[in-house]
């Protein structure tokens, strides 16, 4: 076989290890890693902003409890006034029982608007706890964001070098017989990419070991085009 079909052989094993670099650098890209590290601190924020969230709830739930007990106190002193001053209560024992009921009703008014001022007070210090924590979920989403935009461009790059390759190396394939591309195939398969290599006197270069004398007798006194493979590895070997 001509040496130049080997020589094409070893240049496609080239542009083979280079589309092997560039898939794997396209897999691994370190953009990746970053986008993968921001999502994790985006959810970490997330579930602090959650636990805050529900405190903000529960007090608002306070609220909304305390409102309603205002207004069922400000329907019920309307009534008693109502009826103080509607002359439909005479007994003495029964407008004092009222006064009574309004004095109680005044004071529990005030202890409860109390309360919702304190509620209202530990809501401000919550917004003031969560504000900072939603400003940097922000920012790690704004910042995912950007990295996904330089990811998508870098991937854009790689590809368009993968496709680059590929279109160099079909006419290069091209020269290469048949059997012998796909032999080539099946061995970068099972060699982790190197299925080619050359003999360096005795010596194998992609697995460096050295052949023994009777297989290194044997291969020279094969022909020319016959093809060689390493008896250690089985690398098709470039005499
Ligand atoms: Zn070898």
């Amino acid at each position: 076989m001509p040496t130049s079909v080997y020589e094409h052989l070893l240049a496609v094993q080239d542009l083979d290890l280079t589309l092997l670099q560039l898939r794997h650098k396209r897999g691994h890209h370190p953009i990746r890693t970053k986008i993968r590290e921001t999502e994790a601190e985006t959810d970490r924020n997330q579930l602090i902003a959650d636990e805050i969230g529900m405190r903000r709830a529960s007090l608002e739930s306070q609220q909304s409890d305390l409102d309603d007990e205002v207004s069922r106190i400000g329907s019920r002193r309307s009534e008693i006034d109502a009826k103080l001053y509607d002359g439909s209560v005479v007994a003495t024992k029964d407008l004092l029982a009222l006064q009574d009921e309004a004095k109680m009703l005044r004071e529990r008014q005030v202890s409860v608007e109390d309360d919702e001022l304190e509620i209202m007070e530990q809501i401000e210090r919550v917004d003031e706890e969560l504000a900072p924590v939603q400003e940097t979920i922000r920012s790690l989403v704004a910042a995912k964001t950007e990295y996904e935009v330089a990811l998508a461009a870098a991937l854009m790059e790689i590809d368009d070098e993968i496709d680059r390759l590929n279109e160099k190396r079909g006419p290069m394939a091209e020269a290469i017989p048949s059997d012998l591309l796909s032999d080539y195939d099946s061995l970068r398969e099972d060699l982790g990419g190197v299925a080619v290599a050359r003999l360096v006197g005795n010596t194998c270069d992609g697995c460096h070991m050295t052949m023994s004398a009777v297989a290194f007798d044997q291969i020279k006194r094969q022909p020319d085009d016959a093809v060689i493979n390493c008896d250690q590895c089985g690398r098709i070997l470039i005499r």
